[in-house]
């Protein structure tokens, strides 16, 4: 594609290898089970898995994050941003999931976990219980470990939305992606910004401690744009927002408007964080989990 702007060099990043990196991955081929950070091939899966930040080994440990994916790895939605598999009826779920994924989770020694999943709008509840019990297992097994769980809008229905927000995790994340005009050309039609809004309304309504957005950069938004959707979120208490560049995964998927500049990207973390949100991420590399378990280790375990 001719039109398209050029990747900066700031946005390429290494391989990653290492001790946890490979037994990860190990693991979840055994189980069957897909990380978002492969599907996605973000670029931080050295620095997440890997867990840098910390001053010694053991922090580094608990600083590590990854982001698994449950419920398959096939969507019903499409979203024209995002590389994973859709279909109308994916394969049912494994029963046997939440207990397999909470034990290998649980031997990793991971500080924080990611459990995300596709959207599952041809199950009756979303998926919603399954994704409950693969916390509350993994809270049995391994107190020490935070949980984040970064669902779908549970198509709306905010007592599925409940369901995982009272299953004893520490982060519900639910992502708006863009602003409230470009939300039905970024986003499935089954999506509205609105309805994404009130899920994270009623996770905070349920007690959570903290909850959490993403907003990818450089789809068409405007600076009006993003600083609506900033006053949305905190009417509705979101306490955590991350911003990073939309980076197009094959040339079927929604082109690249612009590629935003680190400046850019800084002013929206202080913009963001005079608002009143708790915490701020925002760069050209952030994704929606990046480096979440540094931040909780500053913020929420010393
Ligand atoms: Fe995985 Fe998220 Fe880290 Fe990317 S930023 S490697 S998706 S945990
Ligand atoms: Fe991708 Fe959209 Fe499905 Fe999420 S709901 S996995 S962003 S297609």
């Amino acid at each position: 594609n001719t039109n398209a702007p050029r990747l900066p060099s700031y946005l390429k990043t290494s391989i990653p290898t290492g001790v946890s990196f490979n037994k990860i991955k190990k693991d979840l081929r055994g189980l069957g089970l897909h990380t978002v950070c492969e599907e996605a091939r973000c670029p931080n899966i050295g620095d997440c898995w890997g867990g840098k930040g910390g001053s010694t080994p053991e922090e580094n440990k608990r600083a590590a994050t990854a982001t698994i994916m449950l419920m398959g790895d096939t969507c019903t939605r499409g979203c024209r941003f995002c590389s994973v598999k859709t279909s109308k009826t994916p394969p049912p779920l494994d029963p046997h999931e939440p207990e397999n994924t909470s034990e290998a989770i649980s031997r990793w020694g991971l500080g924080y976990i990611v459990l995300t999943s596709v959207d599952r709008d041809d199950l009756a509840d979303s998926g919603a219980h399954h994704f409950a019990e693969t916390i509350q297992k993994i809270k049995q097994k391994a107190p020490q470990i935070l949980v984040e769980a970064l669902t779908g809008d549970m198509a709306g229905n905010l007592d599925h939305v409940s369901v995982i927000a009272k299953s004893g995790l520490d982060v519900y994340a639910h992502n708006i992606e863009t602003v409230e005009a470009l939300t039905p050309f970024v986003r499935d039609r089954r999506a509205t910004f609105r309805q994404s809004l009130r899920v994270l309304e009623r996770a905070k309504k349920d007690g959570v401690r903290v909850t959490k957005t993403s907003i990818m950069l450089g789809v068409g938004e405007t600076e009006g744009q993003v600083m609506d959707a900033l006053r949305e979120l905190r009417k509705v208490d979101v306490d955590v927002v991350t911003f990073g560049q939309y980076m197009r995964p094959t040339k079927k998927h929604m082109k690249v408007d612009r590629y935003v500049e680190p400046a850019e990207f800084d002013r929206w973390q202080h913009i963001a964080e005079d608002m009143g949100f708790l915490y701020v991420a925002s760069g050209p590399l952030v994704r929606s989990s990046y480096k979440a378990g540094e931040y909780f280790i500053e913020n929420v375990l010393r």
